[in-house]
């Protein structure tokens, strides 16, 4: 028996998801037009819902209702440090340290020129605005240390840094609770070359 149509069609619409193939799209598929129909229609308005409801924010790019998000909005920030993130999650890693009360750039991505995603599909350009607005005091690189995260680290750096504006990256080092004996050869070589003097 073939497959109904719109079954076809919703297996095909689930395989956007990351990490999802055909095998467990058509599983997600059963399972909600066959055990959870409720739960189907949840998804179906939730999605409808969020995508009616959310925007970028036009300071910092993270998605937010309004025009600008809360955290933008908010007067009790350090308006001169801007952090640049990858994504929103990254930014909630930040905010969860307590140590960063400054301000972000959420990139929605990172440089990949394997997927097609150059400069100009991260719109830079609204960084680099936002960068040189002259409250920017300094920007601190918050990229992941992947291939592709240092490779954006490293294609802002000289974008901003031939602008005259002020960058950092954040350090890599020994994690917290971490012994030596237990740590890769690579972040120990990484944490001695960022090494710095001891307050006297
Ligand atoms: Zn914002």
């Amino acid at each position: 028996m073939a497959t109904p149509s719109s079954l076809e069609s919703l297996i095909e619409a689930l395989r956007c998801l990351p990490g999802v193939g055909p095998k467990s799209a058509q599983r997600m598929a059963y399972h909600l037009m066959q055990h959870d129909r409720t739960g189907a229609e949840r998804l179906s308005g939730a999605l409808q819902l969020a995508l009616d409801a959310l925007r970028h924010c036009q300071r910092c790019n993270t998605l937010t209702e309004a025009e600008i998000c809360d955290r933008c909005q908010s007067t009790r920030r350090d308006a001169s440090l801007l952090c640049v993130v990858e994504t929103p999650v990254d930014m909630n890693m930040m905010e969860q340290t307590h140590a960063y009360s400054g301000l972000y750039y959420v990139l929605m991505g990172r440089v990949s020129p394997l997927d097609g995603i150059g400069p100009r599909e991260l719109h830079l350009d609204r960084l680099l605005a936002r960068s040189c607005d002259g409250v920017v005091r300094e920007v601190i690189i918050a990229t992941n240390y992947t291939n592709e995260g240092e490779a954006t680290a490293h294609y802002l750096s000289e974008m901003l840094k031939s602008r005259g504006v002020s960058v950092s990256r954040i350090a890599r080092g020994v994690p917290v609770g971490g012994e030596l004996e237990y740590v890769d050869a690579g972040t120990l070589a990484q944490a001695l070359r960022e090494r710095r003097p001891l307050a006297p």
